[in-house]
Protein backbone atom coordinates (compact mmCIF):
# COMPACT_ATOMS: atom_id res chain seq x y z
CA UNK A 1 0.00 0.00 0.00
CA UNK A 2 1.42 3.31 -1.31
CA UNK A 3 1.75 6.71 -0.34
CA UNK A 4 2.13 8.67 -2.96
CA UNK A 5 1.40 11.82 -1.82
CA UNK A 6 0.11 13.46 2.14
CA UNK A 7 -3.40 14.06 1.82
CA UNK A 8 -4.25 11.29 -0.14
CA UNK A 9 -5.68 7.75 -0.07
CA UNK A 10 -3.08 4.94 0.11
CA UNK A 11 -2.59 3.01 -3.15
CA UNK A 12 -2.66 -0.85 -3.45
CA UNK A 13 0.06 -1.27 -5.92
CA UNK A 14 2.26 -4.27 -7.50
CA UNK A 15 6.24 -3.48 -6.68
CA UNK A 16 9.27 -5.01 -7.05
CA UNK A 17 10.65 -6.79 -4.54
CA UNK A 18 12.89 -4.78 -2.37
CA UNK A 19 16.61 -5.69 -2.55
CA UNK A 20 18.25 -5.70 0.92
CA UNK A 21 21.55 -3.54 0.81
CA UNK A 22 24.96 -4.09 2.89
CA UNK A 23 23.58 -5.10 6.70
CA UNK A 24 19.99 -5.19 5.66
CA UNK A 25 17.69 -8.15 6.07
CA UNK A 26 15.12 -9.51 3.39
CA UNK A 27 12.00 -9.54 5.58
CA UNK A 28 8.25 -11.51 4.49
CA UNK A 29 6.36 -9.31 6.71
CA UNK A 30 3.46 -11.44 8.79
CA UNK A 31 1.86 -8.35 10.34
CA UNK A 32 2.21 -5.01 10.61
CA UNK A 33 0.14 -2.59 13.83
CA UNK A 34 -1.06 0.61 12.78
CA UNK A 35 0.18 3.55 14.72
CA UNK A 36 -1.19 7.18 15.36
CA UNK A 37 2.09 8.38 13.66
CA UNK A 38 0.94 6.92 9.99
CA UNK A 39 -1.80 9.25 10.55
CA UNK A 40 0.38 11.96 11.08
CA UNK A 41 2.30 11.06 7.94
CA UNK A 42 -0.53 10.14 5.69
CA UNK A 43 -1.81 13.58 7.09
CA UNK A 44 1.23 15.77 6.09
CA UNK A 45 1.24 16.59 9.39
CA UNK A 46 4.95 15.49 9.60
CA UNK A 47 7.79 17.40 7.02
CA UNK A 48 9.41 15.61 4.48
CA UNK A 49 8.18 12.32 4.35
CA UNK A 50 10.04 9.98 1.97
CA UNK A 51 7.44 9.51 -1.57
CA UNK A 52 6.25 7.28 -2.78
CA UNK A 53 6.38 5.68 0.80
CA UNK A 54 5.44 2.38 2.45
CA UNK A 55 4.13 3.19 5.51
CA UNK A 56 4.15 1.06 9.01
CA UNK A 57 6.77 0.75 11.89
CA UNK A 58 5.62 -2.14 13.52
CA UNK A 59 6.25 -5.18 11.67
CA UNK A 60 6.85 -8.57 12.52
CA UNK A 61 8.06 -10.39 10.41
CA UNK A 62 10.71 -13.53 9.27
CA UNK A 63 13.74 -13.37 7.98
CA UNK A 64 13.82 -15.05 4.40
CA UNK A 65 17.59 -15.97 5.23
CA UNK A 66 17.79 -17.16 8.34
CA UNK A 67 13.96 -17.76 8.96
CA UNK A 68 14.42 -16.00 12.32
CA UNK A 69 11.07 -14.07 13.39
CA UNK A 70 11.96 -10.16 14.11
CA UNK A 71 10.43 -7.18 14.80
CA UNK A 72 11.06 -3.58 13.34
CA UNK A 73 10.45 -0.62 15.07
CA UNK A 74 10.28 3.26 14.08
CA UNK A 75 14.29 3.28 14.63
CA UNK A 76 15.46 2.27 11.20
CA UNK A 77 18.88 3.71 11.57
CA UNK A 78 21.14 5.99 13.32
CA UNK A 79 24.87 7.20 12.33
CA UNK A 80 26.07 5.79 15.59
CA UNK A 81 28.89 8.38 15.91
CA UNK A 82 27.10 11.61 17.33
CA UNK A 83 26.70 13.41 20.35
CA UNK A 84 23.80 11.59 21.04
CA UNK A 85 24.52 8.32 19.95
CA UNK A 86 27.49 8.09 21.88
CA UNK A 87 25.61 9.28 25.21
CA UNK A 88 23.06 6.59 24.80
CA UNK A 89 20.71 8.51 23.08
CA UNK A 90 20.28 7.18 19.58
CA UNK A 91 16.46 7.96 19.85
CA UNK A 92 17.65 11.92 19.13
CA UNK A 93 20.27 10.88 16.54
CA UNK A 94 20.06 14.34 13.79
CA UNK A 95 20.55 11.61 10.92
CA UNK A 96 18.44 9.10 12.08
CA UNK A 97 15.89 7.00 9.75
CA UNK A 98 12.42 5.97 10.49
CA UNK A 99 11.35 3.39 9.42
CA UNK A 100 7.54 3.68 7.64
CA UNK A 101 8.69 7.79 7.17
CA UNK A 102 11.99 7.83 5.45
CA UNK A 103 12.91 4.21 4.83
CA UNK A 104 9.73 1.99 3.36
CA UNK A 105 8.23 0.13 6.09
CA UNK A 106 5.74 -2.80 6.40
CA UNK A 107 2.06 -1.88 4.88
CA UNK A 108 3.37 -4.41 2.22
CA UNK A 109 4.03 -8.07 2.09
CA UNK A 110 8.48 -7.74 1.91
CA UNK A 111 10.25 -5.25 3.59
CA UNK A 112 14.11 -4.70 4.23
CA UNK A 113 15.77 -3.30 7.54
CA UNK A 114 18.96 -2.96 8.65
CA UNK A 115 19.42 -6.08 11.07
CA UNK A 116 21.40 -3.83 13.90
CA UNK A 117 18.21 -2.30 14.67
CA UNK A 118 15.44 -5.24 13.95
CA UNK A 119 14.64 -6.60 17.72
CA UNK A 120 14.22 -10.03 19.06
CA UNK A 121 10.52 -10.99 19.61
CA UNK A 122 9.14 -12.70 23.25
CA UNK A 123 7.95 -16.28 22.30
CA UNK A 124 4.09 -16.86 23.51
CA UNK A 125 3.24 -13.94 21.21
CA UNK A 126 1.19 -14.44 18.11
CA UNK A 127 2.71 -12.27 15.54
CA UNK A 128 -1.07 -10.00 15.65
CA UNK A 129 -0.47 -10.01 18.95
CA UNK A 130 3.10 -8.77 19.36
CA UNK A 131 3.02 -6.19 16.38
CA UNK A 132 1.26 -3.41 18.87
CA UNK A 133 4.40 -3.94 21.12
CA UNK A 134 6.79 -2.46 18.83
CA UNK A 135 6.03 1.22 19.03
CA UNK A 136 2.24 1.40 20.95
CA UNK A 137 4.40 -0.58 23.82
CA UNK A 138 7.56 0.70 23.08
CA UNK A 139 6.48 4.51 23.12
CA UNK A 140 4.35 4.01 25.97
CA UNK A 141 6.94 2.13 27.72
CA UNK A 142 9.67 4.97 27.29
CA UNK A 143 6.72 7.75 28.91
CA UNK A 144 5.98 5.41 31.47
CA UNK A 145 10.06 5.46 32.69
CA UNK A 146 10.01 9.07 31.85
CA UNK A 147 6.87 9.91 34.30
CA UNK A 148 9.26 8.52 36.95
CA UNK A 149 7.96 6.77 40.31
CA UNK A 150 4.82 7.85 39.73
CA UNK A 151 2.05 6.07 42.11
CA UNK A 152 -0.68 7.72 40.46
CA UNK A 153 -0.50 7.56 37.01
CA UNK A 154 -3.21 9.78 34.40
CA UNK A 155 -3.35 7.97 31.14
CA UNK A 156 -4.54 10.59 28.49
CA UNK A 157 -6.14 9.17 25.56
CA UNK A 158 -6.36 5.28 25.86
CA UNK A 159 -6.26 3.97 23.04
CA UNK A 160 -2.95 1.41 21.53
CA UNK A 161 -0.01 2.72 23.29
CA UNK A 162 -2.40 3.34 26.88
CA UNK A 163 -4.42 0.43 26.88
CA UNK A 164 -0.54 -1.55 27.05
CA UNK A 165 0.84 1.08 29.64
CA UNK A 166 -1.85 0.45 31.99
CA UNK A 167 -1.02 -3.09 32.32
CA UNK A 168 2.93 -2.67 32.69
CA UNK A 169 1.82 0.63 35.76
CA UNK A 170 -0.86 -1.90 37.21
CA UNK A 171 2.21 -4.88 37.47
CA UNK A 172 4.64 -2.44 38.85
CA UNK A 173 1.38 -1.49 41.39
CA UNK A 174 0.80 1.75 40.39
CA UNK A 175 -2.85 2.93 40.48
CA UNK A 176 -4.04 4.19 37.10
CA UNK A 177 -6.85 6.78 35.86
CA UNK A 178 -7.79 7.23 32.33
CA UNK A 179 -8.96 9.97 30.76
CA UNK A 180 -10.94 10.07 27.71
CA UNK A 181 -13.31 12.00 25.62
CA UNK A 182 -16.27 13.41 27.17
CA UNK A 183 -18.95 10.96 26.36
CA UNK A 184 -16.88 8.04 24.93
CA UNK A 185 -18.23 5.38 27.28
CA UNK A 186 -17.02 2.82 25.38
CA UNK A 187 -13.29 4.07 25.93
CA UNK A 188 -14.16 4.15 29.77
CA UNK A 189 -15.23 0.97 30.19
CA UNK A 190 -12.14 -0.62 28.33
CA UNK A 191 -9.76 1.10 30.65
CA UNK A 192 -11.55 -0.01 33.80
CA UNK A 193 -11.49 -3.14 32.14
CA UNK A 194 -7.91 -3.16 31.83
CA UNK A 195 -6.91 -2.50 35.66
CA UNK A 196 -7.63 1.74 35.95
CA UNK A 197 -9.78 2.54 39.06
CA UNK A 198 -11.26 6.02 37.54
CA UNK A 199 -11.88 6.62 33.77
CA UNK A 200 -13.35 10.15 32.91
CA UNK A 201 -13.11 13.27 30.93
CA UNK A 202 -10.33 14.37 29.75
CA UNK A 203 -10.68 18.09 30.64
CA UNK A 204 -11.98 17.47 33.82
CA UNK A 205 -10.50 16.72 37.29
CA UNK A 206 -9.06 13.58 38.43
CA UNK A 207 -10.55 12.09 41.79
CA UNK A 208 -7.78 13.19 43.39
CA UNK A 209 -4.27 14.41 43.15
CA UNK A 210 -2.06 12.69 40.48
CA UNK A 211 1.60 12.32 40.79
CA UNK A 212 2.17 11.85 37.13
CA UNK A 213 0.59 11.82 33.63
CA UNK A 214 1.02 10.41 29.92
CA UNK A 215 -0.93 12.20 27.02
CA UNK A 216 -1.10 10.27 24.07
CA UNK A 217 -3.86 12.15 21.91
CA UNK A 218 -2.26 14.58 20.02
CA UNK A 219 -4.38 17.29 21.68
CA UNK A 220 -2.74 20.56 22.51
CA UNK A 221 -5.80 21.58 25.11
CA UNK A 222 -4.58 18.13 27.39
CA UNK A 223 -0.98 19.81 28.46
CA UNK A 224 -2.97 22.62 30.75
CA UNK A 225 -5.20 19.85 32.21
CA UNK A 226 -2.74 17.22 32.86
CA UNK A 227 -0.63 20.13 34.67
CA UNK A 228 -3.91 21.06 36.37
CA UNK A 229 -4.40 17.10 37.62
CA UNK A 230 -0.82 16.43 39.01
CA UNK A 231 0.08 17.52 42.52
CA UNK A 232 3.41 19.65 42.94
CA UNK A 233 6.79 17.68 41.78
CA UNK A 234 4.41 16.42 39.53
CA UNK A 235 5.75 14.95 35.98
CA UNK A 236 3.73 15.75 32.32
CA UNK A 237 4.95 13.23 29.55
CA UNK A 238 3.59 14.13 25.71
CA UNK A 239 4.26 11.12 24.43
CA UNK A 240 3.35 11.55 20.52
CA UNK A 241 5.49 12.61 17.94
CA UNK A 242 3.01 15.37 16.78
CA UNK A 243 -0.03 17.78 19.10
CA UNK A 244 -2.36 20.54 18.30
CA UNK A 245 -0.57 23.96 19.42
CA UNK A 246 -0.40 24.18 23.18
CA UNK A 247 -3.16 27.00 24.28
CA UNK A 248 -1.32 29.61 26.92
CA UNK A 249 -1.46 29.24 30.36
CA UNK A 250 -0.99 30.57 33.56
CA UNK A 251 2.15 29.90 35.14
CA UNK A 252 0.69 28.95 38.63
CA UNK A 253 -0.17 25.57 36.80
CA UNK A 254 3.79 24.40 36.45
CA UNK A 255 4.43 26.34 39.31
CA UNK A 256 5.43 24.05 42.45
CA UNK A 257 8.61 21.78 40.66
CA UNK A 258 5.97 20.46 37.77
CA UNK A 259 7.64 18.82 34.99
CA UNK A 260 6.43 19.02 31.67
CA UNK A 261 8.12 16.66 28.93
CA UNK A 262 8.23 14.94 25.76
CA UNK A 263 9.10 11.63 24.62
CA UNK A 264 10.99 11.31 20.98
CA UNK A 265 11.32 8.37 19.43
CA UNK A 266 12.98 5.20 21.04
CA UNK A 267 16.67 3.50 21.31
CA UNK A 268 17.39 -0.27 21.19
CA UNK A 269 17.68 -0.30 24.74
CA UNK A 270 14.26 0.51 25.47
CA UNK A 271 13.38 -2.40 23.19
CA UNK A 272 14.89 -5.04 24.66
CA UNK A 273 14.17 -3.99 27.96
CA UNK A 274 10.22 -3.85 27.01
CA UNK A 275 10.24 -6.77 25.48
CA UNK A 276 11.64 -8.94 28.07
CA UNK A 277 9.10 -7.13 30.23
CA UNK A 278 6.16 -7.34 28.40
CA UNK A 279 5.59 -11.27 29.08
CA UNK A 280 6.25 -11.40 32.42
CA UNK A 281 3.18 -8.97 32.70
CA UNK A 282 2.15 -10.55 31.37
CA UNK A 283 0.45 -8.11 28.34
CA UNK A 284 -2.08 -8.69 26.64
CA UNK A 285 -2.83 -6.84 23.51
CA UNK A 286 -6.36 -6.41 22.44
CA UNK A 287 -6.33 -6.43 18.47
CA UNK A 288 -8.78 -5.52 15.54
CA UNK A 289 -7.32 -7.20 12.40
CA UNK A 290 -7.57 -5.81 8.73
CA UNK A 291 -6.39 -7.12 5.41
CA UNK A 292 -3.37 -5.25 4.14
CA UNK A 293 -5.51 -4.09 1.10
CA UNK A 294 -8.22 -2.44 3.74
CA UNK A 295 -5.13 0.13 5.34
CA UNK A 296 -7.02 3.27 4.15
CA UNK A 297 -10.35 1.84 6.21
CA UNK A 298 -7.91 1.04 8.94
CA UNK A 299 -6.78 4.41 9.28
CA UNK A 300 -10.00 6.23 8.75
CA UNK A 301 -11.29 4.14 11.97
CA UNK A 302 -8.04 4.99 14.12
CA UNK A 303 -8.85 8.70 12.78
CA UNK A 304 -12.44 8.66 13.90
CA UNK A 305 -11.37 7.24 17.57
CA UNK A 306 -13.10 3.64 16.74
CA UNK A 307 -10.21 1.55 17.18
CA UNK A 308 -10.33 -0.47 20.50
CA UNK A 309 -6.76 -1.07 21.17
CA UNK A 310 -3.97 -1.37 18.09
CA UNK A 311 -5.17 -2.31 14.29
CA UNK A 312 -2.93 -4.72 12.35
CA UNK A 313 -2.74 -5.18 9.00
CA UNK A 314 -2.54 -8.89 7.97
CA UNK A 315 -0.62 -9.73 4.54
CA UNK A 316 -3.16 -12.32 2.22
ZN1 LIG B 1 23.65 9.76 15.94
ZN1 LIG C 1 4.49 4.54 16.22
Amino acid sequence: MVLDEPGRPLRAAEVPRPEPGPGQLLLRVHACAVCRTDLHVADGELPEPKLPLVLGHQIVATDVESGARVGVPWLGWADGECRYCLSGRENLCDRALFTGYQVDGGYAEYAVADRRFCLPLPDGYSDLQVAPLLCAGLIGYRSLVAAGEAGRLGLYGFGASAHIVAQVARHQGRRVFAFVRAGDDEAARFALSLGAEWAGDSLGPPPEELDAAIIFAPVGELVPAALRAVAKGGTVVCAGIHMSDIPSFPYELLWGERVLRSVANLTRQDGHEFLALAPQVPVRTEIETFPLADANEALARLRAGRIRGSAVLVPD
